[in-house]
């Protein structure tokens, strides 16, 4: 039974739900009620097993009491605070915290309330900070094929995918993309790190060759393209796209919305290809996905270069209302120490392998055409249905909910990324909950 006292309304329609077919959502809806540690329970009083991890950012599991305890606290003690010319300590110490296990290089901490809002501060940095220091003819930016950035109009217009984009005009102009790293034909079933396309980090040098580096301000990538059906790049690819972009004075930002907070084993996946950007883009499991709330993370080179002038003005006219919100910040505290104390940060890299045998133990099952891990996160690649792209993972999607487990699908490909608290015997049942769903479908 449901220990919630959650009613569904009986009228579905006014809420114009995000990504969701809403018609056919709304025939047969299904229905989260509550949720504690590994597990959802539905308006029906089942319980289902979070393959998921929420959207890739219950990091913790769900229901965690620090973290409760830590926001109905702040809520009662300091509810709202502006950081516009004003302060408040939670703010400040986060940042400290944050900057506590971010990759050596990060100084400075922006705060935000979403991975898109994120995304677009890093990209008003970038562009800033290249004016700043009398760059400013920097202009271009550069993201990639199959990239997700987010939903907003920088995020979409460097990212990579066409149902995002192609309703929306023509966006930010003067942007180009890298190609994505996915090679199904050279790559499939690869465990961890692909083989092949290394050489793709080089498309960088002809985007540069094109436009000249003097027109270009930042290259924007997610470590680990996860939205897009988790694209693992090659050994070697960010390591050589960090040096292309040190070369010719090009920010490089990270979007490690989904990697960040622990999700491939490592604190961010900066530290897993040990190769630091400039500018970090986070959110999600900062706050274990409780309370929206981002943070971007930069250089003190850059932060730096706008100290400078009267000390009376403001030095970057950019913000929200939210930047920095209490009970966020407290939110994100209770977060940061619970991955500490239960060492959640590097837990994946203890299950990666239990994690890569179980997923590949998969190869052969109906329908399956790629398989890819890194961390505690993989996907399933299925072949689609000829007109009917989509359906075969949707179809696995709706079986494991009926069976009481949540995955994910993104296009033909079944994504999967449980909380890092998710045990070796609940790894197995995700799996075979997988296996039963790619058996029962057509
Ligand atoms: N960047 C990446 C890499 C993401 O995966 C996402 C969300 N899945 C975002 C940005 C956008 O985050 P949000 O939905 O919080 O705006």
């Amino acid at each position: 039974m449901s220990n919630s006292n959650a009613v569904v309304p009986n009228d579905l329609s006014a809420f114009w739900m995000p990504f969701t077919a809403n018609r056919q959502f709304k025939q047969n809806p299904r229905m989260f009620v509550a949720a504690r540690d590994m597990h959802y329970t539905t308006s029906d009083g089942r319980q289902v097993l979070d393959g998921t991890a929420g959207l890739w950012c219950v990091n913790a599991g769900h229901a965690r009491p620090k973290i409760v305890e830590a926001i109905s606290r702040q809520a009662a003690e300091l509810d709202y605070a502006p950081a516009f010319q004003m302060g408040h300590p939670k703010a400040f110490e986060l940042a400290n915290r944050i900057i506590d296990i971010a990759p050596k290089g990060l100084d400075h901490v922006l705060f935000t309330n979403s991975g898109s809002e994120s995304v677009e501060t890093a990209l008003k940095v970038a562009l800033a900070y290249q004016k700043v220091i009398g760059q400013g003819a920097r202009s271009r930016l550069i993201g990639r094929e199959r990239g997700y950035h987010g939903v907003n109009f920088g995020g979409i217009s460097v990212g990579g995918i066409v149902t995002n984009r192609k309703m929306f005009g023509t966006l930010l102009t003067g942007v180009d993309h890298l190609p994505h790293t996915h090679n199904l034909a050279k790559n499939a079933f690869s465990k961890g790190l692909p083989e092949h396309g290394l050489d793709l980090a080089d498309e960088l040098e002809r985007i540069v060759t094109l436009h000249d580096a003097s027109t270009i301000a930042a290259v924007i990538v997610e470590p680990v393209a996860g939205s897009t059906g988790v694209l693992i790049p090659p050994p070697g690819y960010l390591k050589r796209l960090r040096e292309i972009t040190k070369k010719h004075g090009i920010l490089l930002i990270f979007d490690e919305v989904i990697t960040g907070y622990g999700r491939l084993g490592t604190p961010f996946a900066a530290d897993y290809f040990d190769v630091v950007p400039d500018i970090m883009v986070t959110a999600k499991g900062l706050t274990n996905g409780v309370i929206p709330m981002g943070a971007v993370m930069v250089s003190a080179e850059i932060h730096d270069a706008f100290m400078t002038g009267p000390e009376h003005v403001i030095e970057f006219f950019h913000g929200y209302t939210y930047s920095g919100n209490p009970i966020a910040s407290a939110a994100g505290l209770a977060t940061l120490e619970t991955y500490k104390e239960e060492g959640l940060l590097t837990r994946g890299a203890e299950l990666a392998k239990a994690w890569e045998d179980a997923l590949h133990s998969l190869k052969g099952e109906p329908h399956v055409i790629d398989i890819r891990n890194i961390g505690l996160v993989g996907a399933i690649e299925l072949e689609p249905i000829a007109g009917q792209p989509t359906k075969r993972a949707f179809s696995a999607f709706l079986k494991c909910f009926e069976d009481g487990y949540l995955i994910r699908t993104t296009g033909d490909i079944i994504a999967m990324s449980p909380p890092l608290i998710i045990s070796e015997s609940q790894i197995a049942e995700l799996i075979d909950a997988v296996r039963t769903a790619l058996r029962s479908i057509d």
